[in-house]
């Protein structure tokens, strides 16, 4: 099993805070970043919570799929047709910090690289 957490991510899912939700499944909810670093900042997760890419484990193979072509359904509804970054913050050193799994979607800007 997965290790699972209580996040802010866990209250957006359960509806107790607010969020822009943009795409909703069984598997998954998409919402917008609350602190955008591009014009589109999208953020993809599982509604199972997983607490980072480094948790997940091979029974979470369909779901991480699953989580890959989520993004790109979103990406393609935001209409970035010129081409987006998926990112993937794991743990303290990748700059992770909110323990709940997440892609963000960025995009609708040239973004430039590498990263910080
Ligand atoms: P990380 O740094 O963990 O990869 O990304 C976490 C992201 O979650 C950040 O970009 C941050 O702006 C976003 N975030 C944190 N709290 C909230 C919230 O309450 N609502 C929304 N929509 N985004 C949040």
């Amino acid at each position: 099993m997965s290790e699972t957490t209580e996040t802010i991510f866990s209250k957006i899912i359960r509806r107790e805070i607010p969020a822009e939700i943009v795409y909703e499944d069984n598997l998954a909810l998409a919402f917008k970043d609350v602190h955008p670093q591009a014009p589109v900042h999208i953020l993809v997760i599982p509604k199972q919570p997983i607490a980072k890419l480094s948790d997940a484990e091979s029974n979470d193979h369909a779901l991480m799929g699953h989580l890959l072509l989520t993004a790109k359904r979103v990406a393609d509804q935001a209409g970035l047709t010129k081409g987006y970054r998926l990112v993937i913050n794991t743990g303290v050193d990748g700059g992770q910090t909110v323990d709940h799994l997440h892609l963000h979607i960025l995009g609708g800007r040239s973004l430039t690289w590498p990263p910080g």
